[in-house]
């Protein structure tokens, strides 16, 4: 059975629709990506897997259990663990206050303190200082560690690389790698189609709210990938969905 399904989701914001009728399955220790222009509706559909936005119809279920109208923090407690776009940290606490914050109660996953320093080195020296003093990549290395001290069955990343220069964004993605590989369940908002199709294994394509394009991130050509995600032609068959 799939971790993770999404079942016929729309999202509307008042009379806008951001998630047309979306659906998918992420399999456990898949690396799932979402792609697509802005307003796609790509964060619309991680938040709504988290419980931060309401849709307005379908189903989000996980493993087989339905969670659609479960709120934000149950799903926190059932796995599901949202990295934002923003990365919002409480600026004023350390590094190791932000993190300890999200340490789950009684839990006895792979992820802790010591292990969440571990895969970000960066934050090693940082511990004690305060979020607002970081960079943007230290930053962001805080709120995926954060997320990890959940120990998350299910781990939603919405734009981990935004705003940040391309060689922290390496560092970042070198930590993500070392995630991935321990088998990790990721859905991973991308806007970096080299990234998106070299980290994961299947990729979606959003646009307009609408998945145009699916398939295995090996066997999807990239000229497809970038006509799905520019809308400049729709996909002739096969892993195409509309
Ligand atoms: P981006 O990469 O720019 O974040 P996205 O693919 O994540 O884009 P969404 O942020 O989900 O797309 O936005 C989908 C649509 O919903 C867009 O038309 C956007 O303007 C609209 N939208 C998003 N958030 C809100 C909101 N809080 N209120 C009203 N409309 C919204």
């Amino acid at each position: 059975m799939s971790l993770l399904a999404v079942e016929n989701l729309d999202c509307r914001y008042g009379l806008l629709q951001a998630v047309r009728g979306v659906s998918f399955e992420i399999a456990q220790g898949e690396t799932f990506a979402l792609i697509g222009a802005n307003g796609a509706g790509k964060t619309t559909l991680l938040r709504s897997i988290a419980g931060a936005h309401k849709p307005h119809a379908g189903r989000v279920t996980l493993d087989g259990v339905d969670i659609t109208s479960l709120p934000a923090h149950r799903r926190v407690a059932l796995g599901i663990a949202l990295v934002p776009e923003g990365r919002r940290l409480f600026p004023t606490l350390t590094v190791e206050e932000n993190l300890r914050i999200a340490a789950a109660r009684n839990s006895t996953g792979r992820w802790n303190m010591k292990s969440v320093l571990e895969v970000f080195p960066i934050l090693q020296p940082r511990r004690h200082m305060p979020a607002s003093t970081l960079s943007g990549g230290e930053q962001q290395a805080v709120a995926i560690g954060r997320a990890l001290m959940t120990n998350p069955r299910l781990l939603l990343l919405d734009e981990v690389s935004l705003g940040l220069a391309p060689i922290v964004v390496d560092a970042v993605y070198r930590s993500l790698i070392d995630i991935l590989q321990e088998g990790a369940t990721v859905v991973l908002v991308e806007q970096d189609l080299t990234r998106a199709l070299k980290v994961s294994d299947r990729v979606t394509c959003m646009l307009e709210g609408r998945i145009v394009l699916q398939g295995e991130a090996r066997s999807l050509d990239r000229n497809q990938v970038v006509g799905a995600y520019f809308g400049l032609r729709r996909p002739a068959s096969g892993s195409a969905s509309a």
